[in-house]
């Protein structure tokens, strides 16, 4: 866990990300994009636009829709967040988590028994062996892997 030094700390860090990202695209520095980003940086789980708009409602902050939407956008750009698209239906709305301090980590989509792929729980886990995946994959084909995706997809076994 993190002590409130440390969160003091990652909170003016984000902040500063927000505010130079803004500056140098020339985006206006407006008061609601640090109260989204504060809301982001606040949660410990994946969400949708929705999520954050239904939370920012209840907490009688009046930001539209269409605003998150323009503002998570800013934030992936500025490497704030990362966009992840857990289902494999099509229109399955995008899902987001904070990513600036994260650790690299991957996720496994575990859909409802019985169900035709509603998603129950998206767990995240850690392997090791993927980074060495990519320490080979870098030496064989002579590249710097910048990023990459990995999801798993299943149901939970009968006990
Ligand atoms: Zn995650």
């Amino acid at each position: 866990m993190m002590n409130d030094t440390q969160k003091e700390n990652n909170h003016r860090i984000i902040k500063d990300v927000l505010k130079q990202y803004l500056q140098d695209k020339g985006f206006r520095n407006t008061p609601e994009r640090y109260t989204i980003l504060d809301e982001i940086y606040a949660l410990e789980h994946h969400f949708n636009v929705d999520d954050l708009y239904l939370l920012m409602m209840q907490k009688k902050y009046h930001v539209s829709k269409a605003t998150i939407y323009n503002t998570i956008e800013i934030f992936l750009d500025a490497g704030l967040v990362r966009k992840h698209q857990f289902g494999e239906k099509t229109l399955t709305s995008s899902s987001y988590e904070k990513s600036y301090f994260d650790k690299q980590h991957d996720h496994l989509v575990v859909y409802k028994t019985g169900s035709d792929k509603e998603i129950e729980e998206i767990i995240e886990f850690c392997d090791p062996r993927i980074q060495s995946i990519k320490d080979s994959i870098e030496d064989v084909f002579g590249v710097k892997i910048d990023s990459h995706s990995l999801y798993f997809y299943g149901y939970k076994k009968p006990v």
